[in-house]
């Protein structure tokens, strides 16, 4: 028996196999709404290609997807009024991270929208040890 890999969500909105409400596509990426917006104009960028998470993905297709992020963030700000922008990405489920396809969140922000920005944990550490311990992985 051959074994397929079960492709992504995303990997069948490419295909055309799901729909979506598409707001840019080049060679190598794609912009469409959330299906589950945080706020009016909440657009997410993909890579056409397969990659599970943003720590996944080779530099060229990093320089592709970061182009696309700004372009269209850019068009988010102006066609939303939005007085701020959020671009993250999830990576792993401890995360948040649902779809296992590179993705970047584009959320419009309001002044009064009501969300807040993460909690600030009192407890966690900042110091010189702990920045060259990161630093040894580099
Ligand atoms: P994450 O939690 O970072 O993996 O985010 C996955 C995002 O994909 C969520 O915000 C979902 O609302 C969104 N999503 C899942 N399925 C679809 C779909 N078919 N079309 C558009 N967005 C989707």
């Amino acid at each position: 028996m051959t074994y397929t890999k079960e492709e992504s969500i995303f990997t069948k909105i490419i295909k055309g196999q799901i729909s979506c409400d598409k707001i840019y596509e080049n060679k190598d990426t794609l912009a469409f709404l959330d299906i589950n917006p945080i706020n009016e104009g909440h657009t997410l960028v993909i890579t056409k290609k397969e990659y599970k998470d943003f720590l996944d993905i080779p530099e060229t297709e990093l320089e592709n997807l970061s182009k696309t992020v700004q372009k269209v963030a850019k068009a988010v700000k102006k066609a939303t009024h939005a007085d701020g922008i959020n671009i993250s990405t999830n990576i792993g489920e401890a995360a948040g991270q649902v779809v296992f396809h590179v993705h970047v969140h584009i959320i419009p922000r309001f002044e009064n929208d009501g969300l807040k920005s993460w909690k600030r944990n009192s407890n966690a550490r900042t110091n010189k040890d702990i920045a060259q311990n990161i630093s040894k992985y580099l």
